[in-house]
């Protein structure tokens, strides 16, 4: 059985349980999106809404915020103790208009040493280690040189350490273009996730990146801007009719304070509480439930 890499240490990946694979539990983005919806920074706040979670089911939260949004690994370090969930930070860089400055100036091999670093020996200034590299951005339109140039760090650093990749591919079939990157890369397709493909409602799309050897993920469950929850399951149960549930991960990709129980949001059992029970009413099993929301995540990380 194979070891998972959380905040708090490894674990067996047998024990993860009940997994959301795609969240933020901490980031910052205020300066470039003027949108005071995307701070989720108060610690006290972060402790209530994972206990929230646990208390309705969920085990394991992947939080997925990377280098240039301002995430915070001690807190979620000492969050994850508290309240006793397992928390898997990941590592990376996000689309080109949210990097870094300091990015530029490094060179691919010092990009490849910081994600295996974060990855081995832990987060600068904390013993705190990354337990995947995601996620890993594009812009919508097309893949720009500096994502180019990072897509092959993330590859070179994923062959050294064998962990799972997650990308961010919104609302186009940009994903497509992703995996062709990471393949020609000579990443491990096998553990590698293309994400937010549920905010481009086409099931075709969705099996030729199954067809590629790649994992998909309806990871913006309960943002309603994006497309219905109904047409999300809809495509879930096409999705399994054609042979594809043992590829597919879902999760809500909490990422606003609106969305939070503490702001008047649903928080992150949304899939939980409002999302399976669409599944249910469309006659999806509890085996095939529990291969989505459990076997799924475990055997990715394993
Ligand atoms: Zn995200």
């Amino acid at each position: 059985m194979g070891q998972v890499q959380t905040v708090l240490g490894e674990i067996p990946s047998s024990d993860l349980g009940f997994v959301l694979p795609h969240e933020h539990v901490f980031h910052d983005v205020y300066e470039l999106t003027m949108n005071s919806h995307m701070i989720l920074s108060d610690v006290g706040v972060a402790r209530k809404e994972l206990t929230y979670l646990k208390d309705k089911g969920g085990d394991t939260i992947v939080d997925q915020t990377v280098h240039g949004l301002n995430g915070n690994p001690q807190a979620l370090a000492e969050i994850s103790a508290d309240v006793g969930i397992n928390i898997i930070a990941g590592t990376g860089f996000y689309w080109e208009k949210f990097h870094p400055l300091w990015l530029a100036d490094m060179s691919e091999k010092q990009i490849i040493d910081l994600l295996v670093s974060d990855l081995t020996r832990g987060f600068e200034g904390t013993d705190v280690k990354a337990g995947m590299i995601g996620e890993i951005g594009t812009n919508h339109r097309g893949i720009s040189a500096a994502e180019e140039r990072v897509i092959r760090a993330c590859a070179a650093a994923q062959r050294e350490v064998g962990v799972v990749v997650s990308t961010h591919a919104l609302f186009t079939r940009i994903g497509m273009a992703q995996a062709q990157a990471f393949a020609d890369a000579g990443a491990n397709l096998d553990k590698l996730v293309i994400g937010h493909v549920d905010t481009t409602p086409d099931v075709d799309y969705h099996e030729e990146l199954v067809n590629f050897g790649v994992w998909i993920a309806y990871d913006s469950i309960g943002q309603l801007d994006k497309q219905s929850d109904e047409h999300r399951a809809d495509a879930i149960v096409e999705l399994i009719a054609r042979g594809h549930r043992d590829r597919l991960l879902l999760s809500a990709d909490i990422g606003k304070r609106g969305a939070l129980e503490s702001y008047g949001g649903k928080g992150y059992a949304v899939v939980i509480t409002d999302f399976l029970p669409l599944l249910r009413e469309r006659g999806v099993s509890e085996t095939d439930i529990d291969a989505l929301t459990k076997d799924n995540p475990q055997r990715l990380y394993s």
